[in-house]
């Protein structure tokens, strides 16, 4: 045991915590101290990244202020409000070096005393060990419906699973971080970019309690907005609804172009006047429509995965970071 903290000290081999924070000058320094004293119980070496979001309080002249005093306190600066999605992304990005990475929530719902847990699992040999939540003492009973609602809509579309109340409460191996920042830049839910790389997981669970200060960051429409982001940019199943839907339309017109064209020619058994014949040759060219839209879209998705490599983030400024 020894040697071993010897040798990860020697050769500088470190864990990433990283927290996303968005106006939380109330929470700062409490996280910070509740993350020291787990850490100091942990035989590792720890730098902890915050990711300021664009706050437009005191959040950063008071990370400055920390990361004057502490040097493992690492601070990105966004230029603006991106979301705590790519907030994520970003300290992601710079753990590329490490060895493994945490993420968690700045308002002490991701409870720091937990990372002990995560940390004895993941080396235990787990490349992803992650939190879900058993109950949310922060939520509202129509947040919590909404929540069943959202990963249930999510899972409809995705062909890898997201788990029900799953949490960006995780440790990442660092074949995890370097597949992650490998792989093209997508946007939506940064879990389930994560959940979308295909590794093995452990769950464990934990109850979430209130934020310490302020109010979630998060509105019902911008929960919707990532919900559907998500789905444009992980699943194809709305463009294969559009490709089936017109296919059966294309069929059905073209079915009864032929029977009305078939009586009106040939049978008269219908007595069919020309006006239906005209009407029922717009329904087959309308499904056409359909059928060239349902194309289009399937081209427009493969251009879009080849354009993927775009910036979800800007950063004005670093602290404690060459
Ligand atoms: N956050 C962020 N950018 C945002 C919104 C939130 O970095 O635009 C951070 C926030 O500071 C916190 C975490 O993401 O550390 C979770 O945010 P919040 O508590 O508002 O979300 P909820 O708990 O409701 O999911
Ligand atoms: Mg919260």
């Amino acid at each position: 045991m020894l040697i071993e903290i010897i040798l990860n000290v020697m050769i500088n081999k470190k864990i990433c915590i990283i927290v996303p924070v968005y106006n939380e000058q109330f929470n700062i320094k409490k996280i910070v101290s509740e993350i020291e004293k787990t850490i100091k119980k942990i035989k590792y070496k720890f730098d902890i990244l915050f990711v300021d979001d664009g706050s437009n309080d005191n959040t950063f002249k008071i990370l400055n202020n920390l990361s004057l005093k502490k040097k493992n306190v690492k601070v990105l600066k966004f230029n603006k409000n991106y979301g705590k999605e790519s907030a994520l992304a970003a300290g992601m990005n710079f753990a590329s070096n490490y060895e493994a990475a945490i993420t968690l929530d700045s308002d002490l719902q991701h409870p720091p005393i937990l990372i002990k847990k995560l940390f004895d699992e993941w080396k235990k040999g787990h490349p992803m060990v992650l939190f879900i939540r058993k109950e949310n003492k922060g939520s509202s009973k129509i947040r919590h419906l909404f929540s069943i609602m959202f990963f249930k809509f999510i899972n409809f579309f995705l062909n890898f699973e997201n788990l029900k109340f799953s949490t960006d409460f995780r440790i990442y191996d660092k074949k995890i971080i370097t597949e992650f920042n490998t792989a093209p830049v997508m946007n939506g839910l940064f879990r389930v970019r994560i959940d979308s790389l295909g590794f093995d997981y452990k769950i464990l669970e934990f109850s979430a309690p209130k934020r310490l200060h302020g109010d979630s960051n998060y509105s019902l429409y911008k929960l919707i907005k990532i919900a559907v982001l998500s789905i444009f940019d992980f699943s194809m199943k709305p463009l294969k609804i559009i490709v089936i839907f017109s296919s059966l339309f294309f069929l059905v017109s073209s079915l009864f172009l032929f029977f009305l064209l078939v009586d009106y020619f040939f049978l008269n058994y219908l007595s069919i006047l020309p006006r239906t014949i005209i009407a029922s040759f717009n329904l087959f060219i309308t499904s056409i429509n359909f059928l060239v839209l349902g194309t289009v879209c399937i081209y427009l998705n493969s251009i879009k995965n080849l354009i993927s490599v775009k910036k979800i983030y800007n950063i004005e400024r670093k602290l404690n970071i060459d």
